[in-house]
């Protein structure tokens, strides 16, 4: 994925001559891209032809740098897109807030009431968590696991059956402890269903949320658009969280959900467990849509640490994709310059998370240092042979 869209800009700032053509050609590859990456079908017909619009073939032609240009056309294009225009309801902490979750059976609701609950609370936050759950059985237990686990306070019945009684009744009980952030787990169906969304628009009723949470599966691929949508019409969705960002989706949906809920992301889930939740970042998200690094930032950071006379050389060896040891030792050494190491590695076209797996930064810190001293034994042929030799 990643790799077709390098070799898309590639083949274009190898054309000697940029006219409309190569620019269209070369938009197809990205729009192939984003398909694969979930984005909306039509989504990305409105980009090429807004790209279109933006980028003038005169400016390539003449330009130094058409790749830059055309990827940051992109870039910015989808940014964009992830850009409502308002930001969503900030809760304040010690005063309460009742924040409701909804989405469908699976797309991660009650781990991420947990997750969210939990990140506040570190935060100084005193949250709780209501379980209007009645639907699926098993709902209850598992959030009172959640919440024990996380020491935060939680409401819910085996008994009763009606979601909008135990909503409001748990509500009603956190309000009175003065708990500041006050978050309603609902039910899910496996389908989008009529039962599912009144039993929504009832519980959202009886408990006035100031912001509804659309919870969504990273995974669910061109689903998103419709789903968003038929949940923003029975309550009023304010902020999307999109989860299981770990797995292989590369979250094009998130897009769909924005513009049906005319709403922003907020957080990612990154995992199953209760620290792997991330504030959404708009970023380093349309650099993994696009499987590309975020280039933007590592270009920033290139700049800022690597020394101005080298910097060709390296732009150009990256690009060919020939390194040698001794340049894979100098980059090593820049990036431990560069901070935190997992945020560059994170930048790197083409390195991201296989290097870097997520929650293993220290590890793989100490791994490279591990490289550079076997680096170190190494002779000066071993160092200057390319891998393609
Ligand atoms: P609900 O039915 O909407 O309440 O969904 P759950 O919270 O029960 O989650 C469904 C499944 O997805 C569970 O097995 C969770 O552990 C898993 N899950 C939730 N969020 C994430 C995530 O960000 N990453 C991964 N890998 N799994 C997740
Ligand atoms: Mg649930």
């Amino acid at each position: 994925l990643g790799g077709s869209i390098t070799r898309a800009l590639q083949q274009m700032s190898n054309a000697t001559i940029i006219d409309e053509k190569v620019v269209s050609e070369c938009l197809n590859e990205i729009s192939r891209a984003l398909l694969q990456a979930d984005v909306q079908f039509k989504m990305v017909r409105d980009m090429q032809a807004n790209i279109k619009r933006i980028v003038n073939p005169d400016d390539l032609a003449a330009g130094h740098n058409k790749r830059r240009i055309m990827q940051k056309a992109v870039f910015d294009e989808l940014c964009r897109i992830l850009d409502p225009g308002k930001p969503s309801y900030t809760p304040k902490k010690g005063k309460t807030s009742i924040i409701m979750f909804v989405g469908l059976q699976g797309s991660g609701k009650t781990t991420t009431c947990t997750k969210y609950a939990h990140y506040h609370q570190k935060k100084g936050w005193k949250p709780a968590l209501v379980c209007a759950d009645t639907f699926r059985a098993g709902a209850f237990d598992q959030l009172k696991q959640n919440a024990t686990k996380a020491k935060i306070p939680f409401y819910g019945s085996y008994m009763e059956s009606d979601p909008v009684k135990i909503a409001a009744e748990g509500v009603e009980r956190f309000k009175q402890e003065n708990c500041d952030l006050i978050i309603v787990d609902t039910s899910g169906r496996h389908k989008q269903e009529a039962a599912l969304f009144e039993e929504m628009r009832q519980v959202s009723e009886a408990t006035k949320p100031d912001l509804v949470i659309f919870v969504m599966d990273s995974s669910i691929g061109q689903a998103a658009f419709d789903q968003a949508q038929a949940f923003k019409q029975s309550v009023s969705v304010g902020a999307v969280i999109v989860t299981k960002m770990d797995g292989h989706a590369k979250g094009g949906g998130a897009l769909s959900a924005v513009a049906a809920t005319k709403s922003p992301v907020i957080f990612i889930g990154t995992g199953e467990h209760m620290h792997e939740f991330e504030v959404f970042d708009v970023k380093p998200f349309v650099s993994r849509l696009l499987g590309m690094g975020d280039w933007s930032g590592f270009m920033d950071k290139i700049h800022e640490v690597v020394p101005t006379d080298q910097q060709p050389e390296l732009l150009q060896k990256l690009s060919e994709g020939s390194f040698t040891m001794r340049l894979m030792y100098e980059q090593f050494q820049n990036m431990l310059k560069m901070g935190p190491i997992g945020q560059v590695f994170s930048m790197l076209p083409g390195f991201s998370s296989e290097l870097m797996p997520k929650g293993h930064e220290k590890e793989s810190q100490a791994k490279i240092k591990r490289y550079m001293t076997m680096m170190d034994s190494m002779t000066n042929d071993e160092l200057d042979s390319t891998n393609r030799s």
